[in-house]
């Protein structure tokens, strides 16, 4: 996949009108935003449009309506908050690419922003339906993608509109792809991936795929169990996924031929079953990955892990990170996911991270300003990783 993709600076908007895909699919509550984060976060893209004087056209999609005019999924209130940040009017269409929202883009004068509805108000949407893409290309002249979060989608409004417009990344895409995709095919060496979660089987390419480009490859978090069982450890109660020794297996033969450093954890912190409810206090062990009892299960690394994870992601130039180290959402079991962001954030290196959960951790921990780049995408990011050609990015022109 091609990385070097052209941004709206690289294309003449003053005048044009401009349909411009964000991700608006924000929280709410009785009917009111509870987060206008990712609103915020696209503020930069628009204000770049309005100031160029182009006529710019939003939409996005909120929720999972299916097709149904669901009216708690309408993006009014988006509209509203919108104007709120510009200082400006934005005009509401009353559909997605019907008769309403066509002239409202008709009537559109420079600077001008409008909001269309819901986009998965349409059936055709999730669908890529080609007569979706070419009504909402038909009020345009550019198409912007600025949605990291649904670029791994092929929709109408993510990519099937690119099929009749010239297609450029907005700036948040642009900042995803730029500093991903250069980890990906350019990085600076040594090279350190870092990867956790719940399973090996939800990770299988994106191990397969660092492990053609990174120097190390750490895993903990409860995929690291499988991997310990793989060379022939107990691993208790820990979770494991049977079917896949066979492809540990595989994965560390193919470390070992790539020259690839593949560090699983020393030790670990071990209780007796899953906390209930999840952060329920705990009593916890450490125990060396060795020596984990038959009735005990691994829920975080241990401290020698910690050190040793740290130090190799304090030595590296590139840091990628997908994946806790254990179940840091309860707070004796988060030492691990803890020990890793924190050396990230004290590296020098390009510091990633990737993934909700990740995304998430960095973000409670308060680890979040530290980082290179934390990606907006939990879906998106894993499929980027795993270098998967994603729609919506793939669409947009090669500078
Ligand atoms: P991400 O969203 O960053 O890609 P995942 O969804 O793959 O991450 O994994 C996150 C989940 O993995 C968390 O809910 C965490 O509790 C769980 N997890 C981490 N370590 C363990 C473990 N040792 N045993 C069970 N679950 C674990
Ligand atoms: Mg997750």
């Amino acid at each position: 996949m091609n990385y070097n993709k052209k941004s709206i600076e690289d294309i003449e908007v003053a005048g044009k009108r401009v349909l411009c895909r964000c991700d608006f699919n924000v929280p709410t509550k009785d009917g009111k935003i509870t987060s206008d984060k990712r609103i915020v976060a696209a503020m930069p893209t628009i204000e770049y449009l309005v100031s160029k004087g182009a006529k710019v056209i939003l939409c996005s999609h909120m929720g999972k309506p299916k097709g149904e005019w669901k009216p708690e999924l309408s993006l009014k209130v988006v509209a509203q908050r919108i104007s709120e940040l510009l200082g400006k009017e934005v005009v509401m269409a009353a559909d997605v690419a019907g008769e309403d929202a066509q002239a409202k883009a008709a009537a559109l004068q420079n600077g001008d922003v409008m909001l269309l509805e819901n986009t998965r108000y349409i059936k055709g949407e999730t669908k890529n339906d080609p007569e979706l893409s070419k009504a909402l290309a038909s009020m345009a002249d550019i198409f912007v993608n600025d949605a990291f979060g649904t670029a791994h989608r092929a929709h109408s409004s993510t990519a099937g509109v690119a099929d009749y417009l010239p297609a450029v990344s907005g700036y948040l895409v642009q900042k995803e792809v730029s500093i991903m995709g250069k980890a990906l095919a350019n990085p600076e060496r040594p090279f350190v991936a870092i990867l956790g979660g719940a399973k090996v089987s939800d990770k299988l390419n994106v191990i397969n795929n660092l492990l053609e480009k990174v120097d190390t490859l750490i895993i903990g978090g409860g995929m690291a169990y499988t991997f310990l069982a793989a060379q022939g450890y107990s691993v208790g109660k820990s979770l494991v996924d049977n079917e896949k020794l066979d492809y540990c297996k595989e994965m560390m033969a193919k470390a070992q031929a790539k020259g690839v450093n593949l560090l699983l954890p020393v030790d670990t912190a071990v209780a007796g079953s899953f906390p209930n409810p999840i952060d329920a206090e705990i009593p916890v062990s450490y125990v060396d990955c060795t020596n984990i009892p038959d009735d005990q299960m691994g829920l975080d690394i241990g401290p020698k892990a910690c050190e040793a994870f740290a130090a190799a992601a304090k030595s590296a130039k590139t840091v990628v990170w997908n994946g806790p180290m254990g179940v840091f959402e309860n707070p004796t079991l988060a030492k691990g996911t803890v020990a890793v962001a924190q050396a990230l954030a004290d590296s020098d290196a390009v510091t990633i991270v990737g993934g909700g959960d990740s995304a998430a951790a960095c973000e409670q921990l308060g680890f979040a300003d530290k980082i290179t780049h934390i990606s907006t995408g939990g879906g998106a990011s894993l499929e980027f990783l795993e270098g998967l050609e994603l729609p919506g990015i793939a669409c947009l022109q090669d500078k």
